[in-house]
């Protein structure tokens, strides 16, 4: 078992940490807001009292915070506190360059990296089912992917330093899609005056179904726009791939398009809306 430094305890990170308690390992916790660690308290966890107090009591640090910058703060506000060999694992969803720069930053300290963003969702996040593409050297992916077990469906080294975020960007470029897709066709059901419910369930069963279909259909019907994963979160991610797509010189329009109509919902402050509140925009009701 291994002593295991939690960072950021939001809709992902807090029900990981509580997995890695139900194995039995030792893990300590930090979060920016630290009512978020009652629970994990009451479930075993220790809170550190600062995050170099966290790197110090860590065999094993991982953070599932926000954006690059944001891992860039804590990884670097621990990395002089940890002992040599520590092993960092980033959940977050972040920027390759990100992720290769901060390799080889905690490398020259003796400290070793590995980018681990998951795909899953809040659901798969509760029910331990998370897919992980890992980016990093072949002996440190084998051992975060043993520490990430209690959470993990799949979990596969994709590539060096990097390449995991690259992969999570191509994932987000089909979750993208598979989204607009549902949200457009049961708006264009709405609008021809068709029961969406019948659209929903009979559209889903046949050769149009996805995952989206039948994870976000439900929120669709039922307007229901709680997180999940959130429009600012999307939005993100839509960022990141288009920049990253660009340095590649590679064409994505349709994530291009997403991104655009997503952020018609932050510009009326509806940046916490789960990503399926996208109807809306469709049904011109922001
Ligand atoms: P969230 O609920 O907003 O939680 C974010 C966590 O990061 C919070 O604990 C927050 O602290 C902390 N944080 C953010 N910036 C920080 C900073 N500069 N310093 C210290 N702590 C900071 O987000 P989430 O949904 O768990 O997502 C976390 C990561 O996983 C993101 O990169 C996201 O893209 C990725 N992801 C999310 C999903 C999903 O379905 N939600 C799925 C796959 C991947 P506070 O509590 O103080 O705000």
């Amino acid at each position: 078992m291994a002593r295991i430094g939690f960072v950021g305890l939001g809709v992902m990170g807090a029900p990981m940490a509580g997995h890695l308690l139900n194995a039995g390992h030792t893990v300590n916790v930090w979060n920016r807001t630290q009512g978020k660690a009652d629970w994990l308290v009451e479930k075993g966890a220790k809170v550190a009292p600062n995050l170099a107090s966290l790197a110090e009591s860590s065999e094993v640090i991982i953070s599932c915070v926000g954006r690059s910058e944001d891992v860039e703060q804590v990884v670097v506000a621990m990395a002089d506190c940890a002992a040599e060999g520590t092993l960092f694992i980033d959940q977050s969803t972040i920027e390759p360059a990100m992720a290769r720069s901060l390799a080889s930053r905690l490398a020259e300290k003796g400290l070793r990296f590995v980018d681990a963003p998951v795909t899953g969702g809040s659901m798969g996040a509760q029910n331990g089912t998370l897919t992980i593409f890992c980016g990093g050297s072949a002996e440190n992916v084998e051992e975060a992917i043993e520490v990430m077990k209690p959470y993990t469906k799949r979990a596969e080294r994709v590539g060096e330093a990097g390449a995991g975020q690259m992969m999570k960007l191509a994932n987000q470029v089909a979750v993208g899609g598979a989204l607009v897709g549902l949200c457009e066709s049961l708006a264009f059901a709405a609008k021809a005056g068709l029961d969406v419910e019948q659209a929903h369930s009979m559209i889903g069963g046949g050769a149009g179904g996805s995952w989206a279909f039948q994870n976000y259909g439900p929120k669709l019907l039922s307007s229901d726009w709680t997180p999940g994963f959130s429009v600012k979160n999307q939005t993100k991610d839509f960022g990141y791939c288009e920049s990253a797509a660009a340095e590649l010189g590679v064409e994505v329009p349709m994530t291009a398009l997403v991104n655009q109509l997503l952020k018609r919902l932050s510009e009326v402050g509806r940046e916490e809306d789960t990503t399926a509140a996208l109807y809306d925009v469709y049904l011109d009701r922001l």
